[in-house]
Order: C-alpha cells, then sequence, then structure tokens
C-alpha cells in the first residue's frame, strides 16, 4: 500500500526497518527498496523480491557521517566528495572496517562497500530515527526500469511491498554516480547527476578515471541489460530520412522546443505519438522524467519506442548509458 508523507507513516516505517521487514522508500535519485543493512535475513528479502544475483552489492544510505565512520573507513578523499556534494546523487566505494555493521550479504562478500547520504527529506528523517546503515537498491524487479513514483514500485511489485511511503516524484530520476574511492586511482564506475570534472574540481584537480576507461569490471552489478522496458527501444533514432513504417511506434524527442515545427508535425504524422523528455531543453529535467516517460510507454502497447540522440550536456552521459543497458 501507498502511505503518504506524515511523521506517523515516516515512524511505522522505521520500526519496520528495525524488526526486519523491508519497505519502500523516496531518495531523490529513484525509489529504494529498503532494509536494515546489518540484518542478513532482512536483507536477503531484497535480493528475493527484486530477483537480484547475490554477486550484485547494495549501497548503504545514512544520515551522519558519524554513522557511517563506524562502517567504511572514511579517507580524505570521501570528506572533500561529503562537503561538496551530500547529501546527494552520489555513492562512494570505501573500505569496510573490521566490525563493519554492513553485512557480507549487502558488500557481496568484498572487502568494500558502497555508501552514500540521500537528499531526500523523508528518507534523511527515517535515517536520521534509525542510525544505522539502510540497504536501497532502486525498488525494481532486476532488470526492469526504476521507479521515479510512488506509484511504480505499486504497479511493479503490487503486494509483495507492503509498505510503500510516498516522497512525489524523485527529482533527480537517475541512480546515482558511483565513486571508486577504495584504490589510489579515483575512478567513476557508474555515471550520474555529479559528473567527472565536478569530482575532480571537488578533489582539488585530481585526475577521475571514467567508466570508458577499461581496466576490467570493477562493480560487479554492471551488467548491460539494466533499467529495461518491456517494448523494443531503438535509441540514438536518426530523425533524418525516416522511411520505414512507424505508424505504431512511440517517439521520444529531446526536447520540443530544439524542433522546427514543420519538422514536429512531419515527426507526429509519421510515429503513433512523440513526446519529449523536458521542456526547454533542461538537462536536469530530461535526467528526471526519463524513467516515468519509460514507465508510461512500456503500458501502452507500442510496437517500439525510439529515442532521439541525447544532446551532449553535463549529465547526457548518464542518460545515454540508461538507455543503452535499456536496449540491450
Ligand atoms: P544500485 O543497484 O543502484 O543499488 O547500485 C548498486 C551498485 O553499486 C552495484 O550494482 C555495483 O555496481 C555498485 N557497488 C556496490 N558496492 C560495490 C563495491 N563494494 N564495489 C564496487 N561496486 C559496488
Ligand atoms: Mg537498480
Amino acid at each position: 500500500m501507498i502511505y503518504p508523507d506524515s511523521d506517523e507513516n515516516i515512524k511505522k516505517a522505521t520500526e519496520l526497518l528495525k524488526s526486519g521487514e523491508i519497505v519502500a522508500i523516496p531518495t531523490e535519485t529513484v525509489y529504494g527498496l529498503a532494509a536494515d543493512a546489518a540484518n542478513e535475513t532482512a536483507v536477503s528479502k531484497i535480493f528475493e523480491i527484486k530477483g537480484r544475483p547475490n554477486f550484485n552489492p547494495l549501497i548503504s544510505h545514512y544520515a551522519q557521517v558519524s554513522e557511517i565512520e563506524k562502517d567504511v573507513i572514511f579517507n580524505e578523499r570521501a570528506k572533500l566528495i561529503a562537503d561538496e556534494f551530500w547529501p546527494g546523487p552520489i555513492s562512494l566505494i570505501l573500505p569496510k572496517q573490521e566490525n563493519s555493521r554492513i553485512s557480507k550479504l549487502v558488500s557481496a562478500g568484498l572487502e568494500t562497500a558502497a555508501i552514500r547520504m540521500p537528499n531526500h527529506p523523508l528518507c534523511l528523517k527515517i535515517l536520521e530515527a534509525f542510525r544505522g546503515p539502510i540497504a536501497a537498491p532502486s525498488a525494481n524487479p532486476s532488470s526492469r526500469i526504476s521507479p521515479s513514483k510512488a506509484i511504480h514500485v505499486k504497479n511493479l511489485f503490487q503486494d509483495k511491498v507492503k509498505f510503500i511511503l510516498d516522497g512525489g516524484d524523485c527529482n533527480c530520476g537517475l541512480e546515482s554516480t558511483i565513486l571508486d574511492l577504495s584504490t589510489e586511482q579515483t575512478k567513476i564506475l557508474r555515471y550520474g547527476a555529479i559528473n567527472a570534472i565536478a569530482i575532480s574540481n571537488a578533489l582539488q584537480g585530481e585526475i577521475v578515471l571514467s567508466p570508458d576507461d577499461k581496466e576490467g569490471i570493477k562493480a560487479p552489478g554492471m551488467l548491460l541489460k539494466h533499467y529495461s522496458p518491456q517494448t523494443k527501444l531503438k535509441i540514438d533514432f536518426s530523425l533524418e530520412n525516416i522511411a520505414a513504417d512507424y505508424e505504431n511506434s512511440a517517439l521520444i524527442l529531446y526536447s520540443f522546443s530544439s524542433i522546427p515545427p514543420e519538422k514536429l508535425n512531419y515527426l507526429h504524422s509519421k510515429f503513433k505519438s512523440v513526446f519529449e523528455l523536458c521542456s526547454n531543453a533542461n538537462e536536469l529535467e530530461a535526467a528526471a522524467n526519463l524513467y516515468s516517460i519509460l514507465h508510461k510507454l512500456d503500458d501502452l502497447s507500442y510496437e517500439q519506442i525510439c529515442v532521439e540522440k541525447i544532446p551532449k550536456s553535463q549529465i547526457s552521459k548518464a542518460i545515454e548509458d540508461r538507455l543503452k543497458r535499456a536496449a540491450a
């Protein structure tokens, strides 16, 4: 069931988590399926409900750095990143403390763990009251589209998830940037809203490697197929020379505002429906809308969904990354 934002429901969610239950909670990135990261039985429910392979580790969430320091070695680079971006959409991979509360299942048996302080008022209230690590991967079955609204969680899981706390639409809408600070070389493992240049600036100009700098897959969960709709998805769709028959297809444009009106009319005549990721070419809005548009279109039984190539911007790499996985 979906529970509205109230002090009583926040208290209820926290109590459920303390007693080893799982609840769906809002964050600024996407809705999370949350459990006490110190409780192996609770965490195993997340893996079961999501159908997530258990070699794919989870991110633990906190509201206080003092709590984080009990579980991982919070090094100098982590402090700089935290000062600059937290609470916010960037997760850090750090070495686990010897007596870390984060269970082995959460960190998939690795010596390192992923941690984050999310920027959502309801989520922070729960984390503050909880005072410990809360594991919270996206609240979707593995490889389905991530939820950016409470209703998406309900539609994806029906009554398998009994408690969904409604925190409104996720205003970031893409999973967090994942930054590996566990080795000497700082490396982005997953693109997100916070990009390499901003990270390098926060680290006083240090070089930051990107996921494209190949040297083996470090993030065990970086499966190619991920965040996918069930409808066939065609990415980098060219708007030139549209010959084929698209009358049962949907087209997602970046922004109507960047297409001349005659061209827009023409596209409307070729496709069953035409949508835009954002109005006025606003990249943050595009990121926030991506999953909710995919959810909506996936329910409308189009033959296929075509997506125009995303123009270069601060977070276009993150959006392209999610589209590539969705189309895989
Ligand atoms: P999410 O699916 O959004 O919860 O993000 C979890 C992802 O974080 C995993 O799929 C991994 O790619 C990454 N991750 C978590 N823990 C680690 C770790 N210790 N080392 C490397 N990557 C990690
Ligand atoms: Mg996920």
